[in-house]
């Protein structure tokens, strides 16, 4: 898979989009014709909408040692009734957290999810494209290729850098989907690819270089449920502020991968899915 610039490069050099981009490179390389894309992503988007469902009907305790409550049903009944603490969030970041947190808890429960990049960081991309969808009424065919503009994305970062909390800590999952999460918005609303998608990728991957996975008890629950949440309300911001201020970044997103990648290769073992540092390591949890 080429470099964030080098897809861009190649877009303008055949006069087509990420979009097409990605369905050219199944064909291609794949031999997955476009129908055949797109009915996979319509099982995807499916299977998302399904586990956001699930997780907002659910109700009891999580499985395993920590004796995690549930919180995505309660908090969406609160957020239904318009209890107060929720005019401190437009409604659309309240719904973001919500729609987050309801999918996390379903992968936290073994319940099916879709990885995106990963089972951890399952809720970010969801909980975005619904929240967008219900506010601006996209077709099914734009969620489609929002999708596609998620998994490039992903697939970008995957080769240039690694989606794996075991191997580069929780920037390479929270941060990886929330970069997918924010471009595949910004393409949804319009954005253009280089000044526009390409920046929302940048920004919000940036501000999760160095994130440490540091799971509690090795559970995929502290931090990573609210995680979700605070990934997928960081990816909105950061396509608002590509589409508002329409490019012109210092930091490009290759370099931000590459970053990435490094930081993550410098990051000690502890904060690398072992359950030996950070957070999993705090005294007092539990109290
Ligand atoms: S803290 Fe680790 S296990 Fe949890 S979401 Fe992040 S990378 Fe995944």
């Amino acid at each position: 898979m080429s470099t964030p610039r080098m897809v861009l490069a190649e877009c303008e050099r055949a006069g087509i989009d990420l979009v097409e981009y990605v369905y050219r490179l199944e064909e291609t390389r794949h031999g997955h014709s476009r129908s055949a894309v797109d009915a996979h992503l319509d099982e995807m988007w499916s299977l998302m909408t399904q586990a956001m469902e699930r997780g907002l009907a659910a109700a009891g305790m999580l499985p395993g040692s920590l004796h995690l409550e549930r919180r995505a049903r309660d908090l969406y009944l609160r957020f239904q009734v318009k209890l107060p603490h929720f005019h401190i969030l437009s409604p659309e970041a309240a719904l973001t957290s919500i729609y987050a947190i309801a999918a996390a808890e379903e992968n936290a429960a073994g319940g099916a999810v879709v990885t995106a990049p990963t089972c951890g960081s399952c809720g970010v991309v969801p909980a975005c494209l619904r929240v967008v969808q219900e506010k601006m009424a996209c077709s099914d065919d734009e969620i489609r290729q929002a999708l596609l503009v998620a998994s490039l994305i992903g697939a970008v970062i995957a080769t240039n850098a690694s989606i794996s909390g075991a191997e580069v800590g929780c920037q390479g999952e929270i941060g990886a989907a929330s970069a997918m999460a924010a471009g595949a918005v910004c393409s949804l609303l319009g954005g253009s690819p280089r000044d526009q998608v390409d920046r929302a990728a940048e920004s919000a991957l940036e501000h999760y270089l160095g994130l440490t996975c540091d799971p509690v008890d090795g559970l995929v629950q502290i931090p990573c449920i609210e995680r979700n949440a605070a990934g997928a309300v960081s990816a909105l911001n950061a396509a608002s502020l590509a589409l508002i201020s329409g490019g012109g970044d210092r930091v490009s997103f290759d370099a931000v991968v590459d970053a990435m990648w490094r930081t993550g290769r410098d990051l000690d073992a502890r904060y690398k899915e072992t359950a030996c540092g950070g957070l999993a390591a705090a005294k007092g949890l539990g109290d």
